[in-house]
């Protein structure tokens, strides 16, 4: 038989991605099945077993193929014992023991690890993070994510709650208010909302009524993320003060979660990192500024490049790191 392939699976709220993988994390075949959480979100994994059977026998093989199956999940999970706590918007309850159910519906072994953990393991193994053992992984999207890789091991924590970086504490005073309960968290600032939030109160303060941003923002009663950042692309001084803002409370919590786990690489990812260098610039004065001087030189910030993949690359290789 020949090499026997990994199952990833990335588990979102409305939608689950699955891929298979060689060993070496290249995917063969990937496809996305819609997350059914009713019915207590009992039908999730037995969803995914039966989307998995039935991809192997389109492809005329057996279980017999697959080695294991690694699956991100969002919310922390307990990687030992495999069972997830409080993810309510999927239906389970409390402390649910998704490893053994999954095991159960498909007869694989099968480990399971937090969504944002699984995707800075798979920039870490494939993508920016260029098989470095120390990478921390920030993903800036809706909200802001993380994942810290240490010593070539996911960092999971007493609670599995290990990287929520989008939770550090950035802005001490006048924070807006995080959908954690708390304020200031750096989620609000550099999260695609917390940026046309920034920049839609700066348009309303009526500082400056001229530029690229005011002018999009009168057309279309709204602004985007991307606006910001095209417009600040092009010198809008409103812009380039939003894009200023962002970048040095970003700055400052990559700077301080690197002077504690000191990652040879810092990858952003998530729709936000879209903006390429007009964020990454700023983000990496601020970060030289705040770091801990001896790690200054040997510490990079990139751009993620597995975008939407990340997640299954990384629960395969979660998987094959478990069985090892
Ligand atoms: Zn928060």
């Amino acid at each position: 038989m020949s090499e026997q392939w990994l199952l990833g699976v990335d588990l979102g709220g409305t939608t689950t991605k699955l891929a298979f993988l060689s060993q070496n994390g290249e995917i063969l075949y990937k496809w996305g099945i819609p997350t059914d959480n009713s019915n207590d979100g009992q039908n999730i994994t037995i969803n995914i077993a039966e989307s998995m059977e039935q991809k192997l026998s389109e492809l005329k093989l057996t279980k017999s193929h697959l080695l294991g199956i690694g699956m991100g999940a969002p919310g922390p999970v307990n990687y030992e014992k495999g069972i997830i706590y409080n993810t309510v918007n999927l239906g389970w309850p409390d402390h649910y023991p998704l490893m053994e159910m999954l095991q159960k519906a498909t007869s694989l072994p099968v480990a399971i690890e937090n969504d944002a953990n699984c995707a800075a393991a798979g920039e870490m193994w494939k993508g920016a993070g260029n098989g470095s053992a120390n990478v921390l992984c920030v993903t800036l999207g809706t909200g802001v994510g993380g994942g810290i890789v240490a010593n070539g091991q996911i960092l999971q924590g007493y609670r599995g709650a290990g990287g929520e970086i989008g939770h550090i504490t950035s802005v001490t005073e006048g924070g807006a208010r995080c959908g954690c309960g708390k304020t200031g968290c750096l989620e609000t600032v550099a999260s695609a909302t917390g940026i046309v939030r920034i920049a839609t109160e700066e348009i309303q303060s009526k500082k400056n009524t001229s530029g690229s941003l005011f002018d999009l923002y009168q057309l279309n009663g709204r602004i985007s993320a991307k606006d910001v950042f095209d417009c600040a692309s092009k010198g809008d001084a409103k812009a380039l003060f939003v894009v200023e803002h962002v970048a040095h409370y970003l700055g400052l919590a990559l700077a301080n979660i690197a002077s504690t786990v000191n990652p040879e690489k810092i990858v952003l990812g998530g729709g936000v990192s879209l903006a390429g260098d007009v964020l990454l610039k700023p983000v990496q004065t601020y970060f030289n500024k705040y770091v801990f001087p001896p790690i200054k030189d040997y510490t990079s910030i990139t751009l993620a490049t597995l975008g939407n993949d990340a997640g299954v690359i990384g629960a395969a290789w979660l998987i094959k790191n478990h069985l090892k």
